[in-house]
């Protein structure tokens, strides 16, 4: 596997499987390098921890970072290439506003509890295209509004034409709460109660998915029901997504499944 110190040796790369990601990785990141791998092109990960995408109550600072753990892990799983860059390379000036696709500014969900958030992750997944010119990119479902955003941010832009946006399913833990560098955070009985989260997600029902939330401790974000694509409300006969985001003190946490009404 090789780390990518220069843009010479990037320039092997170009064409690649990329998966961007913050580091602190667990198997819901080693997951998208297989979705890569399954695409037949060398797969490079990179590790940024990207300020502009944190509020400024959130936690930029403590966001858990390990690089020599991530490095083995994704030796381990296989990856090509690594790209760590430093903040000057990613933002040799500060990144200048970007028009959002109405699927970042209108449903309502992390737009409205982070309001800068979409602009951060538009400015460094475009400028990480830029440096890496890759013709996959891999996302998580995880983050299923950032997926929409992405998707329609790519599509509607000529500078990335060609570029295919593959998304990977959410891979969870044992009693089903969806993986997260953040995950961490939880104390004891927290992480006993959190698989609450993905219960909810089940609930093909609005105020329950509130009161299964709120029964597990967490302090309801959104739980909503919506059509998967827009993220606006459903529309008979179109996929429907059950998106949920709840807090514990600090420590926020995001999860979403398809549902079946
Ligand atoms: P992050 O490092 O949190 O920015 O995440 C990097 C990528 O990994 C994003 O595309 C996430 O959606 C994805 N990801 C994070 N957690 C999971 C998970 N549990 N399952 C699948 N993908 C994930």
């Amino acid at each position: 596997m090789l780390v990518i110190q220069n843009e010479e040796t990037m320039a092997e790369f170009y064409g690649c499987a990329f998966v961007p990601t913050m580091g602190a990785l667990h198997q819901g990141h080693l997951s998208l390098i297989e979705t890569g791998k399954n695409r037949n092109r060398p797969v490079l990960v990179s590790i940024f921890v990207n300020p502009t995408q944190f509020s400024p109550h959130e936690d930029f600072d403590a966001y858990p970072r390990d690089l020599d753990r991530d490095l083995a892990l994704l030796e381990d799983a296989g990856a090509d290439a690594v790209f760590a860059p430093s903040h000057e390379t990613v933002y040799p000036e500060v990144p200048t506003h970007i028009a959002l696709p109405e699927v970042a500014t209108k449903p309502n969900l992390e737009d409205a509890s982070r309001p800068t958030h979409f602009q951060g992750v538009c400015a460094v997944v475009s400028r990480l295209f830029d440096l890496v010119k890759p013709s996959v990119a891999v996302f998580g479902e995880k983050d299923f509004q950032q997926l929409q955003v992405i998707k329609k941010f790519v599509e509607e832009d000529e500078r990335w034409e060609g570029l295919e946006i593959v998304c990977s399913p959410i891979i969870r833990e044992e009693d089903g709460l969806a993986m997260s560098s953040r995950n961490v955070y939880l104390s004891e009985s927290q992480r006993s109660n959190a698989a609450g989260l993905a219960q909810a997600i089940r609930c093909k029902d609005e105020h329950e998915m509130c009161s299964t939330i709120e029964s597990a401790g967490f302090d309801v974000d959104y739980a909503v029901l919506r059509d998967a694509q827009t993220l606006l409300a459903p529309i008979d006969g179109r996929p429907v997504r059950a998106l949920v985001a709840a807090r514990a003190g600090d420590i926020r946490l995001i999860d979403n499944g398809p549902v079946t009404l």
